[in-house]
């Protein structure tokens, strides 16, 4: 191993977007097989979720943390780690994954799942949050507020919640596409979006995904993050399967970019595949622009060394953040460190071999976007 290669496999990483993991002592082959899909539905009879890139890694790369030879069986592994426990694997994954902060969306199935503080313990690393716009509006609903009363409590929880957070989230492409009015909506159109909501949702937990009030929101959220200087993320393309994804390409939310541009507010496209090119094109061309490749990485396996190259193509190395998007299983959490750091030495390995930058300029680029990019957008000391 060279130089270069040891900088790139022991540099502590900001992980600027993930999730907590599951800690309940039992963990099934199906709770464990649920959490290796970005699908809600049972693979079909007689197959399993192993079957496929991402199996194949977790059978490489964590077997050895289980004590098994790499590649062993899928039963095998199973095996092992119902033997081991959920606490225990948590315990050797997190430990080894060589990250030094973690920032972490709390919106998302969040009572299956670790918050911040049960996260920062079993990784050992600082642990920022950030908040789901979405998820907070759902929260204010299901407290039960009238439809002329929403606006102003919603905007008063956001403010709460985000009091302490690095930044907000917004899930629009999954809730209505990116091809909608990206405009702030007017006053009376959100009392009148928000009474339909809230009548429709009954007792029920309400699931927001009307247009008006998700614009509302990313509005409410803009405004907090212009005087606080935070960043929104926003998600892009693979990570959830109620979308339809032709319309979640983030060239159709060129508009709202704009506007976030002209109000110095970061925007940092979540995972974006399959629109690696064109997120990395906005990047390029928008100053407030960031973008990164995390889930896709774990779920690609041995070809996510062709992903990584994909995302340096064109995207300045000042806009292209790390992540893992690590939900649920500490396994996603492991992966997704290790593969970024292989794949990415990799191709700056071949560049300098082909003498297409130093050695220096390697280091500059892996530091940029593994740690210092996301350091700068989130004001992390
Ligand atoms: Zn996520």
């Amino acid at each position: 191993m060279h130089d270069s290669q040891t900088f790139m496999s022991e540099f502590p990483l900001i992980d600027h977007h993930c999730h907590g993991v599951v800690t309940s002592p039992t963990s099934t082959r199906l709770c464990v097989e649920s959490l290796m899909s970005e699908s809600y539905r049972a693979p079909p009879p007689g197959t399993s979720q192993f079957q496929k890139p991402l199996g194949l890694a977790v059978r490489r790369h964590c077997a050895p943390l289980l004590d098994l030879e790499p590649l062993a069986s899928a039963d095998a592994y199973l095996e092992r780690r119902a033997q081991l426990g959920t606490h225990e694997v948590n315990r050797r994954l997190l430990g080894a994954l060589g990250i030094g902060m973690h920032l972490l969306d709390t919106g998302h199935r969040s009572s299956e799942i670790t918050g911040i503080e049960d996260f920062a313990q079993l990784s050992g690393n600082p642990v920022r949050e950030i908040v789901r716009i979405e998820a907070v509006a759902e929260d204010v609903a299901a407290s039960g507020v009238d439809a002329a009363g929403f606006a102003a409590r919603f905007a008063d929880a956001l403010r709460r919640r985000g009091e302490t957070a690095v930044g907000f989230k917004s899930i629009v492409a999954y809730r209505t596409t990116f091809r909608i009015d990206q405009t702030a909506p007017a006053g009376e159109d959100v009392v009148r979006a928000a009474g339909s909501w809230l009548a429709a949702t009954g007792n029920r937990r309400p699931r927001i995904s009307d247009p008006v009030l998700i614009r509302f929101g990313l509005w409410t959220a803009a405004e907090l993050c212009r005087d606080r200087k935070l960043p929104i993320q926003l998600h892009v393309g693979f990570g959830d399967p109620d979308v339809y994804m032709h319309a979640c390409d983030p060239t159709h939310f060129t508009d709202f970019l704009r506007a976030m541009e002209a109000w110095e507010i970061p925007v940092a496209l979540l995972h974006n595949y399959p629109f690696i090119r064109e997120a990395a094109w906005l990047a390029e061309v928008f100053q407030n622009v960031y973008y990164d490749v995390g889930a896709i990485v774990n779920y690609t396996g041995p070809s996510g060394r062709r992903i990584v190259r994909e995302a340096l193509e064109v995207g300045p190395f000042t806009k292209h953040v790390f992540s893992t998007d690590a939900f649920g299983l500490p396994e996603l959490h492991y992966l997704g460190a290790l593969l970024f750091r292989r794949h990415i030495g990799d191709v700056l390995d071949a560049w300098i071999a082909a003498g297409d930058c130093t050695t220096r300029d390697a280091e500059e680029i892996f530091k940029a976007i593994a740690r210092d990019n996301a350091a700068r957008i989130y004001a992390l000391a």
